[in-house]
């Protein structure tokens, strides 16, 4: 006898309906087994349940009919190979016309007198009464009839998977068409067993009422007699509910595991704190520190203390001022006997962090170098050895440090700036070096508490939300291009009165060329016709690193007086006489982006400016975008938002940055769930449950949400 599991488990290949081929072309999208395709749901119903009479029908509603088809045919248009395809159906009240274009096939799909159900919206045409490309179906002669033959009791309950109830409408994907996966999901459901194992513990669902995984399998693909057809399309029915809490419960154990494992690990020796270490660290203080970069520094230290690892993300938007925290923490590391590196996703960030710490640190007695992928041969190579023999005791550089064979004699602290993808990935691989050091990520992207608890639900979290002292906000407006004179103008005050400028091209990577052309064009002219008394120059990203180097350190000695680059500067870049930044394209840029570009002003006492030039008409997204940015310049107010408009996906990107991928929950719709389903999760793997709940999650989570194991 099968049991419930093998069930789930049997490959799509003995389905009813599955072919080798079919079976071969499901698994090129992903699904092998009955799970697969059972756990693919819905992306949204439709109830075509009530049938319509043509007479009925009224415009911009949509609606199920039945009729008889009268008449088809194909119909040429003006524009060569674009054809529409014209169906004539009629019932006992009227006539109705649909319209496809460019599917010819549907000709031979229609014949004359077949009985059709076609389900769409309606308009009002010079033709009268219309439906365009609505969902249709061929009914099987004789469907009416209740007195069928077993033969077409098939053929019955097809016609109703796919009319006259709720229906479930899947995303297409491959050859797999949504009424397809209808009738293999139809099938699976069938060959079932009527109780299934249930992942979630009894008691919870006693709790939070929710129903078996049975049940929630078949009434999500094929919902009960009186659901309504709004709750499911807002995923909020019985079925819906208890899926969603599943996968956020399961997602959540995994998490809670993980972050368990990584507290069972131990670093070599911990750091202590003594008077001397606490008068060194006020020594290489230039200023007076804001009280949220106190607290986060206690943070990271207590960590630093602690026998386990450090992993610990520290977010603070754009100049909040991190890096003094990162030294701090650098420092007392280093007073430990410990080394430490510094890593920054860019050359150009990698050497300024670089200029900055040493700075600082010129009075110390602490030795540091500089290790990017330009470090020629010779010199890469002494740094290295110079690193393994422990002579140096700080380095900065950019991410490659940890993908090179970079060997330390003991690293302490690796601090990573700007950086949301490293993760568990990069933590297993230096563990696969045996190195075990505190970890502090840092991040001006300010991560909303929804994606938070997931993308970083095993790391600890410092929030940084005051600026320091002095700072005023950036005065943002947005403006179509055609009033680029008077921007100009008041560049020129702000030139006059000794500011400097950026003028910001988007480097879209099909386009590279092309707006490279533009932007060289672009501080060409500036620099003859509008700003001939002042000196222009031009960054971007194909520029030799040490011609970077030069304009970057030109400009930010005041050398130049407007910067025209590409958005090469858009982290982390420090010149704080700057006052104005002019976004040229700005509706091209993602909001996150656009508030990290504006942090490059408003760093100084000046108040600063920043200009979002676009091109008309706007997009609706685009003006959000733009609405958006010259409402506030709080960074996580900015997040949320963009989260709000891109979804969490393209927020973060995927996998490494340790995005699931969801089956059914929506990390902005179901957060609270998310929340609840956190705190089941660590109830439940400390309760009696507890063993066969991580079996389970252990052996399913990696699969299952796409990430890397537990473990
Ligand atoms: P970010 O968080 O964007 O990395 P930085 O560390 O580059 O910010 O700091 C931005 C600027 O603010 C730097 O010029 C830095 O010296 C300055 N700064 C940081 N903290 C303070 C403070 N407590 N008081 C005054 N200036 C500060
Ligand atoms: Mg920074």
């Amino acid at each position: 006898m099968k049991t419930a599991a093998d069930a789930l488990q049997s490959s799509l290949q003995y389905l009813k309906g599955v072919g080798p081929r079919r079976a071969a072309d499901l698994e090129r999208v992903g699904l092998r087994t009955v799970e697969d395709l059972l756990y693919r749901f819905p992306v949204r119903y439709e109830d075509r349940g009530t049938f319509h009479t043509i007479a009925s029908l009224r415009p911009g509603v949509a609606a199920s009919v039945v009729g008889e088809v009268v008449g088809s045919g194909l119909r040429p248009t003006r524009r060569p190979r674009f054809k529409i395809f014209e169906l004539l159906i009629r019932d006992r009240t009227g006539s109705l016309r649909a319209i496809w274009f460019n599917q010819p096939f549907l000709n031979d799909v229609f014949k004359p007198h077949q009985r059709v159900v076609l389900f769409g919206k309606l308009e009002l045409t010079a033709h009268g009464l219309q439906m365009q490309s609505p969902q249709y179906e061929v009914l099987p002669a004789g469907v009416e009839d209740t007195d069928a033959t077993d033969d077409e009791g098939d053929v019955h309950a097809e016609a109703r998977m796919h009319t006259g109830r709720i229906v479930p409408i899947y995303e297409k994907t491959g050859t797999l068409t949504a009424k397809m996966q209808r009738v293999l999901v139809h099938h699976a459901l069938e060959q079932l067993p009527g109780a299934l194992d249930d992942p979630l513990p009894a008691p919870i669902r006693g709790r939070l009422g929710l129903i078996d995984r049975r049940t929630a399998l078949h009434d999500v693909h094929f919902p009960p007699e009186q659901s309504r057809v709004e709750d499911l399309n807002a995923f909020r029915s019985p079925a819906q509910r208890r899926l969603i809490f599943e996968e956020f419960f399961l997602f959540q154990c995994g998490l809670v595991l993980r972050k368990r494992r990584s507290e069972a690990e131990r670093k070599p020796r911990s750091v202590v704190i003594s008077d001397e270490i606490r008068e060194s660290a006020r020594r290489v203080l230039p200023f007076r520190l804001t009280s949220d970069q106190k607290k986060a520094i206690a943070e990271i230290v207590d960590d630093m203390k602690r026998p386990q690892p450090m992993n610990r993300l520290l977010q603070g938007d754009v100049g909040s001022g991190k890096t003094i925290v990162a030294l701090m923490a650098a420092l007392v590391a280093m007073e430990n006997g410990f080394q430490v590196a510094f890593m920054a996703p860019t050359e150009i960030l990698a050497e300024q962090h670089f200029i900055t710490i040493r700075r600082l640190l010129e009075r110390s007695r602490f030795r540091m170098a500089l290790l990017t992928g330009t470090t020629a041969g010779k010199k890469r190579r002494e740094t290295q050895a110079e690193l393994a023999g422990g002579s140096y005791n700080l380095v900065v550089g950019t991410h490659a440090l940890l993908e090179d064979p970079v060997a330390f004699r003991e690293l302490g602290l690796a601090i990573i700036d700007e950086q949301h993808r490293f993760g568990v990935m990069q933590r297993a691989a230096m563990r696969a070096k045996g190195m075990h050091p505190d970890v502090l990520v840092m991040t001006a992207t300010p991560i909303p508490r929804t994606l938070a608890l997931t993308t970083y639900g095993d790391l600890d979290v410092s929030v940084m939300r005051e600026m320091p002292p002095g700072r005023k906000p950036t005065r943002t407006i947005a403006k179509p291009e055609s009033r680029r004179d008077e921007i100009y103008d008041f560049i020129r005050q702000q030139l006059d009165a000794g500011r400097q400028a950026y003028v910001i091209y988007p480097l879209v990577e099909e386009s590279e060329k092309v707006d490279l052309k533009a932007a060289t064009e672009m501080s060409d002219h500036l620099q003859q016709d509008i700003f001939p008394a002042y000196r222009v120059a031009l960054l971007h990203g194909r520029m030799k690193q040490e011609a970077k180097d030069r304009v970057m350190g030109a400009f930010a000695r005041g050398e130049f007086h407007v910067l025209v680059s590409t958005t090469v500067v858009e982290v982390g870049v420090d010149v704080p006489n700057a006052s104005v930044m002019v976004v040229e394209h700005a509706e091209r840029f993602g909001l996150s982006q656009l508030h990290q570009l504006r942090g490059r002003v408003g760093r100084g006492p000046h108040q600063s400016y920043c200009v979002l030039l676009y091109q008309s008409p706007l997009s609706e997204s685009g003006r959000e975008r733009l609405k958006a940015l010259t409402d506030t310049t709080d960074g996580f107010e900015i997040a949320e938002r963009d989260l709000a408009l891109r979804g969490p996906g393209d927020f973060f990107g995927t996998r490494q940055s340790g995005m699931p991928t969801l089956r059914v929950g929506d990390l902005l719709r179901d957060h609270q769930v998310m929340e609840e389903a956190r705190r089941e999760a660590v109830a439940a793997l400390d309760g009696p449950d507890a063993p066969a709940l991580t079996a389970f999650v252990r052996a399913s989570w990696e699969q299952r949400f796409g990430l890397v194991g537990v473990g």
